[in-house]
């Protein structure tokens, strides 16, 4: 590394770059490709057809999530088509040599809930998969993004990528979060701010005392929506709290490789005084729980303030008028009080075990609002398998909650898990595009897992602060 102060992503790019290409991009080294069943098949088809192996199997990892039932797990799956991207993806595994963590295993999970608890996703890596949310992995200091089914079929056959350079904005957190105020409030709230698509052309770097004491589970749902602001890579620089959650972990270097692994780790982090491109800042008091209102993740609001009106002036009316129009909402209505018809607790953004814990704080000796379906999927087997040895699956089956198998479930709806024509769901999940999750006429709130909690009990939209305990009750069902 050169002296001079260098962000993260620079450093990390130096690394990796293999060589200029004619066109301007450079052509980088992956150091982790993870595959799973719905953008993979076609690629190792192309792979096939031109008699090409998988540069390399070692660093290339896969499960099934996206398509996978979280009711009744046993194969074949009642979908013909979930069934055959099942068989197609142990088959491309068997044939390549590619490690797969299937139902069986005991390791299966959402590609992005999976990586870092094995222990795969370390900081200084270059991490890509065909998923968008790959930048989850960015919290651990590495330069992560999501790929199309044609790149992920460069990576299976060269190991390397073809990228532009990118500018980096540097967000800093600062100050305190409030009782019942979550990461996923952070996330929401920045690009509440900045717009969805701000990010077009940066790697978002957070970083400030708030994001500092996140723990690691925090950091990914940070990242998990930095491709919701428009970027493709978000990430946080490495630090105590990123290797002591690697520490230990399977794939993870081990004893004294461990020690020269965390050396480097350190050594990747920005420089001070290293140049950004952009910086914003964001003053962690102000933020309240916060809710997606409309058909983007950028259309957001507090939970206790009012929708926007889009003749009020200010930019995107055409854009506001047809979310106001989608949702059945009218401009200055309240947020909280939001009726809801189903609570989704799940997604590779909030279906780790702290996300789980909180939900269930909330949950605990109350009871899911009559008219509400409400499902809580998590994130991996091992989520699944922990939660279950606290008793959380009980908590949130005496409340109500159905307890289901590891998948992506609700958050995409390309499985068996959807909404019903126009329901209302309150989800933990990272898009709230139309149709997202399963009905085109379907509507989906995003919020933090324990505000989703609240709104499955309350059978409407309400302010979780007020559910804490030793807060003064508000709303249906709140603290007793
Ligand atoms: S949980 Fe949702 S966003 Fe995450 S990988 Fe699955 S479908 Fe994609």
């Amino acid at each position: 590394m050169s002296g001079v102060p260098a962000t993260l992503f620079q450093k990390i790019w130096d690394l990796h770059a293999v060589r200029r290409l004619p066109n301007g991009q450079t052509q980088m080294y992956v150091g982790l490709h993870l595959v799973h069943e719905v953008t993979s098949p076609q690629a190792f088809d192309e792979l096939r057809a031109r008699g090409w192996r998988v540069r390399a199997p070692e660093r290339t990892f896969a499960t099934v999530d996206h398509i996978v039932p979280t009711r009744a797990q046993a194969r074949p799956f009642p979908d013909p088509m979930a069934e055959t991207m099942a068989d197609a993806l142990e088959r491309n595994c068997r044939t390549h040599g590619i490690p797969l963590f299937d139902l069986p295993s005991g390791s299966q999970g959402i590609v992005h809930v999976i990586g870092p608890e094995l222990g795969l996703t370390q900081p200084g890596m270059t991490i890509v998969c065909g998923d968008s949310h790959t930048s989850t992995h960015g919290a651990f200091g590495a330069l992560a993004f999501g790929i199309g089914t044609s790149q992920v079929r460069d990576v299976l056959a060269s190991q390397s990528i073809a990228m532009s350079p990118m500018n980096v904005r540097r967000i800093d957190v600062t100050g305190a979060l409030a009782s019942g105020v979550y990461a996923k409030d952070v996330i929401l709230t920045i690009i509440g701010r900045l717009g969805i698509k701000a990010g077009a052309g940066f790697a978002y770097e957070y970083g400030g005392d708030t994001i500092t004491r996140m723990s690691m589970d925090e950091r990914m749902t940070i990242c998990n929506m930095s491709i919701e602001g428009g970027a493709r890579i978000g990430y946080v620089n490495p630090d105590e709290t990123t290797f002591t959650y690697v520490r230990g972990r399977r794939f993870a270097p081990k004893g004294a490789a461990f020690d020269r692994a965390v050396e480097w780790w350190r050594d990747v982090a920005s420089d001070p005084g290293a140049r950004y491109d952009d910086r914003v800042a964001i003053d962690a008091a102000a933020i309240a729980p916060t809710v997606t209102w409309g058909i983007n993740p950028g259309q957001v609001v507090a939970v206790d303030g009012r929708l926007p009106d889009p003749a009020a002036g200010g930019h995107d009316r055409a854009g506001l008028e047809e979310a106001m129009e989608f949702m059945g909402f009218r401009a200055g209505q309240p947020m909280a009080g939001t009726k809801i018809d189903v609570a989704f607790l799940g997604s590779c953004t909030n279906a780790r075990l702290s996300d789980l814990r909180e939900a269930a704080k909330i949950a605990a000796g109350r009871k899911v609002a009559s008219h509400v379906r409400a499902l809580v999927v998590p994130g991996s087997q091992a989520v699944a398998s922990a939660a279950e040895r606290e008793g959380l699956d009980a908590v949130f089956r005496e409340a109500g909650f159905e307890w289901r198998g590891a998948g992506c479930s609700m958050c995409l709806a390309m499985n068996t898990d959807r909404l019903e024509g126009r329901e209302i769901c309150a989800s933990s999940s990272n898009r709230n595009f139309k149709g997202r999750q399963g009905s085109p006429t379907g509507r989906t709130l995003l919020m933090s897992p324990a505000m989703v909690a609240a709104a499955a009990v309350a059978g409407e939209v309400v302010d979780v602060r007020s559910w804490l305990p030793g807060a003064v009750p508000a709303g249906p069902g709140a603290a007793r």
